[in-house]
């Protein structure tokens, strides 16, 4: 079986002493796929450099984008360098993001309609460029799901560490996106979510651990790794009925299919 973590912030500096010894032990693990979401303009050049300079033998693939919680102090020039830092490397980009919504944040500074014509913006580079979205959401599925109506992505994309109702997944399912399965299943107070990945088409799925944010149940408190996705992947077939083989083979189809990687 072969794996790929579909958001992992290895450019964070958490991962600095160990980043490519990391790695190699993921390629160990057959995670051997690792897409690397940017969250502030001040990441991308060092993201960019990470993903070339890769040596290992778990190939590394980024996107750049503006995360919704690294807004402060940011405005309308960034987003025109968001444009151009993409041109020259769109051919090396295989998504914009990360990008969305966060409501916390959004009652904390006030500052939800920032968050929008940021997030319409992505959507705008994700168009122009051919490329699919990489979507943070926390409390905001009715928002998101009236923006991407509103202004559709053509080349779709994820709805990041999904958590939610049925309804609420199949909703971004019914428009087109996956939904990226991460650690909240690992928690057995996710009732809902739990109940609803059972559900969803096996088409809709893809793997990921938000490392090194969002750790897993029980290692609360810890720093997440990418190579915990194969604890989220043995959760994830816990709760599914096709075999564990056909699960994972889906799932990277999943993958190549939105990432146009293989
Ligand atoms: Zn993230």
């Amino acid at each position: 079986m072969n794996f790929t973590d579909s958001h992992c912030h290895l450019d964070f500096s958490n991962f600095d002493n160990e980043r490519d010894k990391l790695l190699e032990l993921c390629s160990l693990a057959n995670i051997n796929k690792m897409i690397i979401p940017a969250v502030s303009p001040k990441n991308w050049q060092l993201l960019l450099k990470l993903v070339e300079k890769n040596k290992t033998n778990c190939q590394l693939f980024s996107c750049l984008g503006i995360h919704p919680w690294y807004l402060n102090g940011l405005d309308n020039t960034h987003l025109e360098l968001l444009d151009q830092t993409i041109a020259p490397q769109q051919n090396k980009l295989i998504a914009i993001g990360e990008t969305g919504l966060d409501g916390v944040i959004a009652k904390e500074q006030n500052n939800l309609s920032k968050q929008q014509s940021f997030f319409e913006f992505h959507i705008h580079m994700a168009n122009k460029y051919a490329l699919p979205l990489i979507i943070h959401h926390r409390r905001t599925h009715p928002e998101i799901l009236q923006q991407l109506k509103m202004t559709p992505v053509k080349k779709f994309g994820v709805i990041h560490a999904f958590s939610g109702s049925y309804q609420q997944g199949k909703a971004y399912i019914d428009l087109g996106y996956k939904l990226g399965i991460g650690g909240t299943i690992t928690y057995p107070r996710a009732e809902k979510t739990i109940k609803a990945v059972k559900r969803f088409p096996i088409e809709a799925l893809m793997l990921e651990t938000d490392a090194p944010s969002m750790p897993l149940f029980g290692m609360q408190g810890e720093s997440n790794s990418p190579l915990r996705l194969l604890n989220i992947f043995d959760k994830l077939a816990e709760l599914r009925s096709e075999p564990k083989e056909l699960l994972s083979e889906a799932i990277e189809k999943n993958v190549e299919e939105l990432f146009g990687i293989t």
